[in-house]
């Protein structure tokens, strides 16, 4: 009420028709649409063209921005398990070459085909491969090196096994699989085999009993993660230009700090299993070094680490094309009545597969009814309060190419005017709610949650939040919000509905992450792909329409304050730095608490205001002081729009200046998990006294000067 800029249709109304509209069939209707074919990045322009119709027919101007990225497709690859012929001899290898091996297992590096799923058929089914992998030929023995996370590899040099020369054999999990080719390239090892393993499939398993897809819901044996092997902790988007757009013509960087210089494929356990078992009585066993055993005991893995015998060799073979071609971003803007604050929604449409149900169509699928409902809201009157724009992006299984090239072309005006970054990824493969949230957006959501009915009505009644379990990860990497959150500063949500124990396993990457497996085990009532689009819109509608931004600086300040008592946990558990830890963060620790105050202060003028728009008293004669009124909240909403902002430090991280947020970056050896205070925990990590004194500078700086920022008049 009382709030010159909404027009058209009341709150009320709107949340009725962003509550009302999303509809479990449409999204199944655009689930098959989006998984009926190849829709990989480049190849997708049928899919964008769609996408942008659609939109337009919801009554959402719309355009396809494309940008000329480097990229690979697949060409061919091989896999043979060696051995030597005769009688094994040390020194017969390198004399005769290639023909004294003789082949014990060629990997088939194929998904099987099944009846009762048509795109696991498809004739140009896309093969299993790597994004930015590098093409190579290499024939050498191997190692067992578990997640191959930093951890794991120095396990394996203090247990003293050979690494250099060797192919590494991996699994799946833990980190982001582009680290673990980084840490086996720098290792000096020759190639990267990274294989699924049961034992990370949970309680639905082969092993217990469970059948396998698509008979039951255990994982398929030949099923096989794709995905991109770029060095996500060094820069996202296009590895060519770090920092700027890949527009044609643009200069090109050389790609060897971003990417790998060593070939590494993806295969499933079926054949992974003749290499673990040759492996068995090699080496020590992982159980040895405390690593855990995989899920394959059963099937007669012991899990040595190896190295191979030298009888035993492998043949790795992976052929990439590199290319330069064009992607297709579909953006889509409703215009605001103030033209300077911007609420952005986006989710990938891309995928590895043909399918891609989950990872990203149950995203786009529910995307599509988020837009449809605004699109009603927009033809029954309704002139936001904000700007939406609405992405659609492609090229984010590669790198989040499509989106991070997109804010690099558009930064100035982001920048300017962006007040939040609303991601969803895989809107649902399964029935738990999951949040990864700016602490400044935590509380919009919680608010929301509430307010939407779960699928699950085991308790009739109940919402999203009384089923959710609150928990709030920090903003990691991994998806498209990367590039709003750590490189412009943009406070940003991801969110979906992931799996829960028990759940049907997802075939992640897979060509059985496909519409029959969502219809048959994901969410065969599509209830999950609804309930994520009103989550969605109204979320975003909060942020939009409610005069009084929708942020909370308090929740910031809490949230600086676990961090910082977690870097002091970590240097004291550590002894480092080793003089004083206390002493050190004491600067950043009054910083912390002085920003809390600011913050505390600011969410208290801005309820205040809103408390003043609600009561609604000012008489209309009294124009003067209403226009005071509205300024204040302007001044208010400006603080809050540019409170994430003032987190950046434009030299960005060391040896990673790409990513310029000092509080959030993904974790240099995690990828996909946050860091928080990134420069100061790598620095007590690396053992690097000076960087730690540095970042605790600059850290500190940082914070005194959002808190400086955020009180001035
Ligand atoms: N979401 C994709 C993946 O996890 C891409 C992530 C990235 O390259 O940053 O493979
Ligand atoms: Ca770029
Ligand atoms: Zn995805
Ligand atoms: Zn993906």
């Amino acid at each position: 009420a009382g709030w010159p800029y909404s027009r058209g249709l009341d709150y009320d109304a709107l949340v009725d028709i962003l509550t009302e509209t999303p509809d479990s069939e449409k999204a199944r209707e655009y689930s098959r649409y989006y998984t009926s074919g190849p829709h990989l990045a480049g190849k997708n322009l049928s899919q964008a063209i769609w996408t942008k119709d659609k939109w337009e027919e919801f009554g959402v101007s719309s355009l396809i921005v494309d940008y000329d990225v480097y990229l690979n497709y697949p060409k061919d690859h091989r896999l043979a398990l060696l051995e030597k012929k005769g009688d094994h001899r040390e020194d017969a290898v390198g004399i005769e070459g290639e023909s004294m091996w003789k082949i014990t297992y060629e990997a088939s590096l194929e998904e099987d085909v099944l009846d009762e799923d048509a795109t696991s058929g498809l004739k140009d089914r896309v093969p299993t491969f790597h994004g930015y992998s590098a093409s190579g030929n290499v024939t050498a023995g191997y190692v067992y090196v578990n997640y191959g996370t930093f951890k794991d590899f120095e396990d394996l040099q203090a247990a003293n096994v050979t690494l250099e020369g060797k192919i590494a054999l991996v699994k799946y999990g833990g980190v982001f699989r582009g680290l673990k080719v980084k840490r086996a390239q720098e290792l000096g090892m020759l190639g990267a085999i990274i294989y699924t393993d049961p034992g990370d499939d949970g309680e639905v398993t082969v092993e217990n009993g469970y059948a396998a897809y698509p008979d039951g819901p255990a994982r398929q044996p030949s099923s096989v993660q794709r995905g991109s092997c770029q060095f996500l902790s060094f820069a996202p988007g296009d590895p060519t230009t770090p920092g700027y757009p890949s527009k044609p013509g643009a200069p090109r960087q050389d790609t060897s700090h971003a990417i790998p210089s060593i070939p590494s494929i993806p295969i499933s356990y079926q054949d992974a299993l003749p290499l673990l078992k040759a492996l068995n009585g090699h080496g020590p066993k992982a159980s040895s070094i405390n690593w855990k055993d995989g899920g394959l005991g059963y099937l007669g893995v012991e899990y040595n680490i190896g190295p191979s015998p030298d009888h035993l060799a492998v043949n790795l073979v992976n052929e990439q094309e590199y290319v330069t071609t064009p992607l297709w971003n579909v953006i889509g803007i409703i215009n605001g009545s103030i033209p300077d604050e911007v609420v952005v929604l986006g989710n990938h449409r891309d995928a590895w597969i043909a399918g891609g149900a989950g990872d990203p169509n149950s995203g786009s699928a529910a995307f599509n009814e988020v837009i449809r409902s605004f699109g009603i809201a927009v033809r029954a009157g309704w002139k936001p309060m904000r700007t939406i724009v609405f992405a659609s992006w492609d090229g984010e299984e590669y790198g989040l190419v499509g989106s991070t090239e997109w804010v690099e072309d558009y930064l100035p005006w982001l920048s300017a005017s962006t007040v939040a970054y609303l991601n969803v990824d895989v809107g649902t493969q399964g029935p738990d709610f999951k949040l990864s949230a700016a602490p400044l957006l935590e509380k919009v959501v919680i608010d929301t949650v509430k307010l939407i009915q779960s699928p699950n009505q085991t308790i009739p009644g109940q919402t999203v939040g009384d089923v959710w379990d609150k928990r709030i990860s920090t903003m990691g990497s991994g998806s498209d919000f990367t590039a709003f959150q750590d490189f412009a500063g943009i406070p940003s949500i991801d969110m979906g509905f992931g799996a829960a124990p028990g759940s049907a396993v997802y075939h992640y990457h897979s060509n059985y992450d496909s519409f029959a497996w969502m219809e048959k085990y994901g969410d065969p009532s599509f209830q999950y792909h609804e309930t994520i689009a009103k989550v969605w819109a109204l979320v975003a509608a909060k942020i939009i329409e409610t005069p009084v931004l929708q942020l909370n600086a308090t929740r910031y300040g809490a949230g600086l304050r676990r961090y910082v008592d977690s870097v002091k946990d970590k240097a004291r558990t550590a002894s480092f730095p080793p003089h004083k830890p206390d002493e050190i963060f004491a600067g950043l620790d009054a910083a912390v608490e002085r920003f809390q105050f600011a913050a505390t202060i600011h969410d208290g003028t801005a309820d205040a205001l809103a408390q003043r728009l609600i009561d609604d008293d000012i008489p209309w004669w009294k124009f003067w002081e209403k226009l005071q009124l509205y300024y204040a909240i302007r001044k208010v909403n400006t603080k809050y729009k540019l409170l994430e902002r003032q987190f950046l430090y434009k030299e960005g991280l060391d040896g990673r200046s790409w990513f310029k947020h000092v509080v959030f970056a993904p974790g240099k050896w995690t990828g996909y998990a946050g860091a928080t205070f990134p420069g100061i925990v790598e620095a007590i990590d690396e053992k690097d006294e000076a960087a730690a004194f540095k970042w605790t500078i600059i850290a500190t700086e940082i914070v005194d000067g959002a808190s400086d920022w955020l009180e001035a008049e």
